[in-house]
């Protein structure tokens, strides 16, 4: 069962010299109990798209077309009101940096009684209670005396598990992790993708993972898609990505991922364009290796290549 759906999102931004789009009909679906995630480079529409689906765009941003459901039901039409009763409630978001989402003028667990009483209706000593629970569920030391912490006195991963026993405490559907672990060191990494998973596991929970990171990817998903330039390039089922990708920009990708050594084979030529540059085609094709004539005036379309894959390259 899909509990979210993109449906041929088009997106843009005004700027001081126009308008430009920065996604193209973007579409994927979210399983039940599933993660998908999303990858590519700085400025690919990674961000964005999660910021769409949480209705949190900035000001100068606009959906053109397409639509976004939950649960069945299109959410795009929704007051800022009742989007408030998904956002938090329903779909919880793991920032890439905690202190965005933390106020580091109140407690931590000043912080989740908020989101408890706002979400939960508890109060008092049931809204402390569940608060403790929550941070114990994250497997915070001393749960009861860390509620009293403020953020500062917490760890980089102390504070995502914070941010993360929030998402639990208003009992989330969704989470949304946008590189929720870049700032951590490796070891804090796998404890939080862990506890992500269990938490998934436990909950039935479903996660849209963003990253640029394939090797967390590989581990830690059951789709994925790959963006390039607001355009989805790549879709399919996370297992037969790593045995075969389709897409030249996707076997790049990979190609980079660093060795076991943490040299990386081989680095992609150039970088992505920025939204205001018009490229012909085939975004990819000034960097891509394979490109021919073709590439560089016709947009190629994402084509079903098999039950789970969907590629968007003349080659495929
Ligand atoms: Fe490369 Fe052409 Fe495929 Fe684009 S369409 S990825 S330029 S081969």
């Amino acid at each position: 069962m899909n509990i979210l759906e993109i449906r041929n999102l088009n997106l843009g931004f005004s700027t001081n010299n126009g308008f430009y789009q920065a996604l193209f009909d973007v579409s994927f679906s979210l399983e039940k109990g599933h993660t998908l995630a999303i990858v590519g480079e700085s400025g690919c529409g990674k961000s964005v798209t999660a910021m769409s689906i949480l209705n949190l765009l900035p000001k100068n941003a606009k959906i053109i077309s397409g639509d976004i459901l939950y649960s069945g039901e299109s959410v795009r039409e929704l007051s800022e009101q009742d989007y408030r009763e998904i956002r938090g409630k329903k779909i919880a978001l793991i920032p890439q940096d905690p202190m965005t989402s933390l106020n580091p003028l109140f407690t931590i667990g000043d912080q989740l009684l908020e989101v408890i009483k706002i979400h939960q209706k508890l109060d008092g000593k049931d809204a402390e209670r569940r608060a403790i629970e929550a941070l114990d569920a994250v497997q915070i030391p001393s749960a009861k005396e860390r509620f009293k912490s403020y953020p500062h006195e917490f760890s980089g991963g102390m504070k995502q598990r914070a941010i993360i026993a929030m998402a639990l405490a208003c009992n989330a559907e969704i989470l949304i992790a946008d590189e929720p672990t870049t700032a951590l060191d490796v070891t804090i990494q796998a404890q939080i993708m862990e506890l992500i998973n269990n938490i998934k596991r436990e909950r039935d929970m479903s996660v849209i993972l963003i990253t640029h990171d394939l090797a967390l990817v590989r581990e830690n998903s059951d789709k994925i898609c790959v963006m390039y330039c607001g355009h989805i390039v790549e879709e399919g089922d996370t297992k037969e990505f790593f045995e075969g990708p389709l897409h030249p920009y996707s076997k790049a990708l990979l190609k980079s991922l660093p060795t076991v050594r943490g040299i990386s084979l081989e680095t992609i030529k150039g970088q992505p364009p920025s939204i205001t540059q018009i490229i012909q085609g085939c975004k990819f094709h000034p960097r891509c290796k394979d490109c021919t004539d073709t590439c560089t005036h016709e947009v190629p379309e994402l084509k079903i290549i098999s039950d789970s894959r969907l590629c968007a390259c003349h080659l495929c």
